[in-house]
């Protein structure tokens, strides 16, 4: 079975150390709860440590607070790396803590980096492999897992929006309904639970909309110096790039964040333009076919060009 050598790494092992990617989101953040679960259900020493906090939205989730961004004093016997394309994005050094690395994403662009790797790009969300994995190991879980790995496939698919949605997560989901996830409580947590604040930022965010190339492409912009001025917090701007991809005729969307020296862009598509592809073509970024991102050592004024300017010889 494909996950005979996880079960026998697992077995074999005391101390583990999960973690993920920067900028936590629902996906990483229920398959770790999830998988950190699993592991203490077999007695297993657990640390959950991420270079980001997790985003507010998301602290409704059962024992998330075990989720800690403070430097794990102990060294794992295994580190489990979930949704994670490649080392670079944990935003935290993994180089030389142990080479029993346990690698499992749904990222086209993962990099292989485990003893373990178990990647599959046509899972709609890190979660539902690990639904999978639990499936056909025979392992039964709690509500609060169900709700963790319910919260992860939610956010991977917008809502049950994006084309991921297909019947089989479809019934994936209804398998975890049935196991105590409360599909609409979570639905309300993560959608329609804003800060205050958070709602503000997301005005100034709308008042940037513009459109390029022909109204082929739509962009919004954050300076992060805003955030501070208004009282938000970073994570209140999670999901506004979906929105750059809702006006009729545009292809792609852009959402910009940056800083006096840098500029991250996540990218969206429609579903004719590859924005993995052109993400790519930055170092360091990557993604999906119709979301990805990247970081360009520019400032704003600079990078933003230099990004149309890819786009528009892709777009021909
Ligand atoms: P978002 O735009 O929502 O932050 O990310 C969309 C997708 O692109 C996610 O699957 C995320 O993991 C990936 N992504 C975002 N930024 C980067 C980046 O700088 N590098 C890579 N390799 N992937 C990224
Ligand atoms: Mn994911």
């Amino acid at each position: 079975m494909i996950w005979d050598d996880l079960c026998e790494l697992i077995d074999s092992h005391q101390r583990f150390l999960i973690s993920s990617h920067l900028s936590l989101d629902g996906d990483s953040v229920g398959s770790q709860l999830a998988m950190s679960w699993h592991l203490k259900s077999k007695g297993k020493d657990v640390v959950l440590y991420n270079a980001d906090p997790v985003p507010k939205k998301f602290r409704f989730l059962q024992r998330v607070e075990e989720i800690t961004t403070v430097v794990p004093s102990v060294k794992p016997d295994v580190l489990v790396i979930l949704d994670c394309s490649n080392l670079q994005r944990l935003g935290w050094n993994a180089e030389g803590i142990t080479p029993l690395i346990i690698n499992i994403d749904h990222h086209r662009d993962n990099t292989r980096f485990g003893i373990f790797n178990h990647i599959d790009d046509r899972a709609a969300a890190t979660g539902a492999i690990i639904c999978r994995f639990f499936k056909e190991c025979g392992i039964t879980y709690p509500p609060e897992v169900a709700e963790a790995l319910y919260a992860a496939i939610m956010t991977d698919t917008g809502g049950f929006r994006f084309s991921n949605t297909t019947s089989s997560i479809l019934r994936i989901c209804a398998d975890l309904i049935d196991a105590g996830a409360d599909g609409s409580k979570i639905y309300e947590k993560v959608y329609s639970s804003h800060a205050p604040e958070g709602l503000m930022l997301q005005a100034r965010i709308w008042s940037s909309l513009k459109y390029h190339l022909d109204g082929r492409v739509c962009s919004m912009e954050m300076p992060l110096a805003v955030l501070e001025e208004i009282g938000a917090v970073y994570s209140d701007s999670e999901g506004m790039a979906d929105h750059t991809i809702t006006a009729e005729g545009v292809e792609v969307g852009i959402m910009v964040k940056y800083s006096a020296s840098e500029s991250h862009f996540s990218l969206r598509s429609k579903g004719t333009v590859d924005v993995g592809k052109i993400a790519q073509k930055i170092p360091g970024g990557g993604g999906h076919f119709s979301a990805a991102g990247c970081t360009i050592e520019m400032p704003f004024e600079e990078a933003f060009p230099y990004m149309l300017n890819i786009l528009s010889a892709e777009m021909g």
